[in-house]
């Protein structure tokens, strides 16, 4: 019998239109979708009816479905023949355990395309009008977890490497960092970093309710939970930040910062959509 393909595909931070054409082609071919739920709900409603959908999220009964269940899933589905898009949030090998999926579909002989998607490491900042590079401010660009307990020993990472990479002039944009936020500017201050650093937070970026707060390293902490800033945000830190109080009224005119609300909002985000 013919053996499916799987596709694991980024589906971008949000924004239908942030979609790769390839993933939207995609989208509308295969025959099952096995997504995650940080995909936008947008996205969610693009495929035809004839297209099993399928939240790999969670099970039925609530709880979390297992990485071991979701590879047993795409295995199934391929080896009955099934093509089945593996629909990820931002690029499916940024923290999206693409590459763990990919050795899982390769040890068990299924055969697999990696479809790259627009990772929020980079556009969450851009479209808040931050870049992350920039020739005066930023020739660098770390990209890090932030759901490891910094004071850890055995943390995946060092920290203090981390400080002096800002203090060099470099970017650092923290994904998954809303719970850690203290933590992590407490051990960037730890490191060295100049506590008046500017850091932005931006949550659910291009998305419809997309919504910015901007700080310092000292301030941050205060002002993200003082507007109530929850997950899926990324936190960006360095000068780039900046940049945003230069260009964000002109983006805003463009219509392509859409609710972001100016350098900084302080009413709670009013869902558009
Ligand atoms: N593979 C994804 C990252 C998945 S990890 C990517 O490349 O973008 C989940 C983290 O991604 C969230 O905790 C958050 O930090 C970030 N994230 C994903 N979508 C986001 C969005 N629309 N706005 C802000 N952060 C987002």
């Amino acid at each position: 019998m013919r053996v499916g393909t799987v596709y694991l595909v980024g589906a971008g931070p949000g924004d239908p239109d942030l979609l790769t054409v390839k993933a939207r082609r995609l989208l509308d071919e295969a025959d099952v979708v096995l997504y995650d739920g940080l995909v936008s709900e947008t996205i969610r409603d693009l495929p035809p009816a004839s297209v099993d959908l399928i939240d790999v999220s969670k099970r039925g009964d609530g709880e979390r479905t297992t990485q071991a269940e979701i590879n047993d899933r795409m295995v199934r589905h391929a080896t009955a023949g099934d093509d089945v898009v593996r629909l990820k949030s931002g690029d499916p090998c940024v923290f999206g355990r693409g590459g763990e999926e990919a050795e899982e579909l390769a040890a068990a002989g299924v055969p697999f395309e990696i479809v790259p998607g627009i990772t929020s490491a980079v556009a969450g900042a851009s479209v808040a009008g931050i870049p992350p590079t920039h020739r005066d401010h930023a020739s660098s660009l770390t990209v890090v977890t932030g759901h490891e307990d910094p004071t850890k020993a055995d943390s995946a990472l060092d920290w203090g490497a981390l400080a002096r990479s800002v203090t060099a002039g470099g970017t650092l944009v923290i994904l998954m960092g809303v719970g850690r936020l203290p933590d992590n500017m407490a051990a960037l201050r730890a490191g060295g970093v100049d506590p008046e650093t500017p850091v932005a937070m931006i949550e659910r970026a291009s998305r419809a309710d997309e919504f910015t707060v901007t700080g310092t390293l000292d301030t941050i902490t205060d002002r993200a939970r003082e507007v109530g800033i929850d997950p899926p945000a990324v936190t960006v830190v360095g000068d780039v930040v900046d940049v945003r109080d230069r260009v964000s009224e002109y983006l805003r005119a463009a219509g392509t910062a859409r609710s972001a609300g100016g350098p900084v909002r302080d009413e709670p985000p009013v869902p558009t959509e």
